[in-house]
């Protein structure tokens, strides 16, 4: 494969970007490797700017549930750009968005959209600790909820490929209010109750930043529990899993009412919109109704909104689509399966709707420390080994992957088959 224009061109960047990338996993650290410089997507594909195609199970990280270049996506988003590309003031697209989201997910009777992910997990906490009254929050080991301060601990994603637990810039001060409790382990998160003074726990109920780990349903449950007992406001950041994992997100497989709920990703449709929401006793807190501050130039972008609120109507539309997703992301992870156990590699895989994770362990993945102990240095092998054979994969073990609507049957055996040779090579090459 022939890659010089990207390697050209990530030379040129890291002269004028620091690392050459505008988010750090975009730099390939812990896979090796030079980043494909991306010149168009179409469809399932990528294309690179030596001409190079790749059938993409990163999809922009989530947003593109119906792959690169959605006809009605990018004519809504056209339409938008013909009235203007920002007022700086109310409009109605944001109003009828906001009825959407609010219908499907329970607990959130009112709405704030955002620009993204790190703005609405930043912001909930606040509006959070403001009606708890209480600074101290949990969060889970391996949980990315964005990069603002308070939630810069212990964090998953890029942090934990790049192997530190928190990052230099975040004050002790701050950091010292957020008790880290294991995923899946409701005794941890009963041991930082009764060791801080706790008003929020926030967690991804399918957590998709240490790899692919579904919470379990118990623990779900208990969480509930603890924080009605402690008084404490439940958040579920389903900035990933929210019109992902289903068109309701995590409460299809979890009965549990959260207090609010996080989005992103799919509901900006690929442009930069996120949202954050609760009940009306929380949400009233926040300005302007209540002095809880929060604002955004871009807010509520009307071009951003009308690519997610056409993602979103498409969605709803088409009912039988997230189980045909997840078909395809359950063919996907059986094929890489079968073809690991062909040949004697331990693999772990797990489905989530349209989200799909593999780990290179014979034992269970339940929490980070699990994830951690996968190897990962067949993953940065076999990542390399599937991106030269024309497969995109998430360029760290400890992300999930996407399959999206325009993905067919005989796509995701070709990228089986180049499973199957990846390993071959890696074992035998
Ligand atoms: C991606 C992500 C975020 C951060 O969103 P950005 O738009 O990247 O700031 C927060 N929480 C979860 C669960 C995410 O997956």
């Amino acid at each position: 494969m022939e890659i010089l224009h990207s390697v050209n061109d990530f030379n040129e960047a890291k002269q004028v970007i620091v690392g050459g990338v505008n988010s750090p996993v975009r730099a390939f650290g812990s896979v090796g490797g030079t980043p494909r410089f991306i010149a168009r997507g179409e469809g399932s594909y990528l294309y690179d700017v030596d001409g190079n195609k790749y059938l993409d199970f990163v999809q922009s990280w989530g947003p593109l549930i119906f792959g690169h270049g959605d006809l009605e996506i990018k004519q809504a988003s056209i339409e938008a750009i013909h009235n203007g590309m920002s007022f700086g003031a109310p409009t109605e697209l944001e109003t009828t968005l906001a009825k959407e989201i609010i219908s499907l997910y329970d607990g959130v009777e009112k709405i704030r959209l955002v620009s993204s992910g790190t703005e609405a997990t930043m912001s909930a906490i606040r509006l959070a600790r403001a009606y708890s009254g209480k600074d101290d929050i949990i969060k889970f080991d391996g949980c990315y909820h964005g990069h603002s301060d308070s939630l810069l601990v212990s964090a998953g994603s890029g942090c934990a490929t790049f192997g530190s637990p928190s990052s230099p810039g975040v004050p002790m001060d701050f950091s010292k209010h957020t008790l880290v409790a294991r995923y899946n382990d409701l005794d941890s998160v009963r041991a930082c109750f009764e060791s801080g003074d706790v008003g929020c726990v926030i967690i991804e109920p399918i957590a998709g930043n240490m790899g692919l780990i579904p919470a379990r349903k118990e623990f779900i449950f208990g969480l509930r529990e603890l924080c009605d007992q402690y008084g404490a406001v439940l958040i579920f950041d389903e900035v990933m899993s929210g019109f992902r994992a289903s068109l309701r997100g995590a409460q299809v497989f979890y009965e549990v009412i959260p207090d609010m709920v996080t989005f992103g990703k799919v509901i900006g449709g690929g442009m930069p919109l996120a949202a954050f929401g609760g009940n009306d006793e929380i949400m009233k807190l926040l300005s302007p109704v209540g002095s809880v501050y929060q604002a955004g130039t871009l807010s509520g972008n009307p071009v951003a909104v009308s690519a997610g609120l056409m993602s979103v109507c498409k969605l709803k539309a088409d009912s039988g689509l997230y189980e045909r997703l997840e078909s395809k992301a359950k063919r996907l992870m059986q094929g890489f399966a079968q073809e690991a156990q062909k040949r004697g590699v331990a693999l772990q895989t797990c489905v989530r709707g349209s989200m799909f994770g593999y780990f290179f362990t014979a034992n269970e993945v339940c929490n980070f420390d699990d994830a951690r102990a996968s190897d990962t240095t067949l993953f940065a092998k076999f990542h390399q080994q599937m991106l030269e054979r024309g497969i995109y994969l998430a360029p760290s073990a400890f992300e999930a992957g996407f399959v999206c609507s325009t993905m067919t049957d005989e796509e995701i055996d070709w990228a089986i088959c180049k499973c199957g040779e990846s390993l071959e090579e890696i074992i035998y090459g």
